[in-house]
């Protein structure tokens, strides 16, 4: 009899990519000696791809960027790296190639875990990447509650790497805040201000300027909060990165959730204190989707095309839409 776990809430979809090669989704294995559940040795990404308005090219957003950081990930770590960024990418875009249907989007996943090696020594690690299809509709507004977990200080684990093991806390703190009717949590940080949501981080918009914690305040180096600084910036609405405190979020005029897969999602509610759903943050979130299909291009914000609307690679290079 097989003894597997299901990962329920996932679509299984019929390919995942190991180092590389296209396998079976269903046949990605990992040792249970393996240091990346012995130790949580695993870094990873959620990298997001959209169609432009027209079908006709789908286009990823800040692949570098996101290479660099699971790099980085790694490196704090002590895991090596084993591919280059040309391969990372070529590799994206064959799953791509296979997963990708008309009308919906697709979001990545690639995990870097240790697979080999002991306490650092011999240390070798798998990258796998997973792709799941995302539907193009707008989410509903959520309603978030302060969880009492606190997300990790820089000193105990590191924040602005993007591990496995600071989800554990992350986990706690969703399932406290699901059994008391939120959708997702804020976690503060050691200090008690403003940290980030438990997978993405936190906008507030108060008399006309946006604000956001810096990555000292223990959250993560998010790629989405640069795009929407771009993309303030050319509003010419203020975008201020500063420590936010708990009683400054609750009476915030709007509050909002920024991440690659969460895009940039409306709050309707923190404890209780309701905000606003049709001001700076709504304006935002319109022009970052507006970017995203290419009806848009800011410098500094890069979408780079994989696969063409009869799902064929687009050559390296060709018709990066922003550079
Ligand atoms: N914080 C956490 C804990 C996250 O998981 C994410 C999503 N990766 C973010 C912030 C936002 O980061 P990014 O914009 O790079 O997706």
């Amino acid at each position: 009899m097989a003894h597997t776990a299901s990962i329920s809430q996932l679509q299984t979809p019929p390919w995942a990519l190991v180092n590389g090669d296209l396998v079976p989704y269903t046949d990605v294995r990992i040792h249970v000696g393996a240091e990346a559940l012995t130790r949580a040795l695993s870094v990873f990404e959620g990298m997001k791809g959209y169609w432009d308005s027209a079908g006709e090219v789908f286009a990823i957003r800040s692949p570098r960027r996101h290479y660099d950081r699971l790099c980085r990930s790694a490196s704090l770590f002590h895991i090596p790296i084993r591919f280059s960024y040309d391969e990372f990418l070529a590799g994206l875009a064959t799953l791509a190639g296979e997963l990708l249907v008309p009308e919906k989007d697709l979001w990545f996943r690639p995990t870097l875990f240790v697979t080999q090696g002991h306490w650092g020594e011999a240390t070798v690690a798998d990258l796998v990447v997973t792709a799941f299809s995302q539907q193009k509709h707008d989410p509903d507004p959520m309603r978030l509650g302060v969880t009492t977990w606190r997300r990790a200080t820089d000193v105990v684990l590191p924040t602005r790497v993007k591990s496995s093991a600071n989800y554990v806390g992350a986990r706690l703190a969703r399932i406290e805040v699901r059994r008391l009717g939120y959708d997702d949590a804020i976690m503060l940080n050691d200090a008690g201000r403003v940290a980030e949501a438990t997978g993405a981080c936190v906008l507030i918009a108060q008399r006309g300027r946006i604000a956001t914690p810096p990555t000292s305040e223990s959250c993560l180096d998010s790629i989405t909060v640069d795009v929407l600084e771009v993309v303030a910036k050319d509003l010419g609405v203020p975008f201020d990165r500063r420590p936010i405190e708990r009683t400054e979020l609750l009476a915030a005029d709007e509050c909002g959730l920024a991440g690659t897969i969460s895009e940039l999602t409306l709050v309707s509610e923190v404890d209780g204190a309701s905000y606003e759903q049709s001001g700076l943050l709504a304006q935002l979130r319109q022009r970052y989707l507006e970017l995203m299909r290419g009806d848009l291009a800011l410098p500094g914000v890069d979408l780079v095309p994989l696969v063409d609307g009869s799902r064929q690679p687009v050559p390296a290079g060709a018709g990066v839409r922003v550079g």
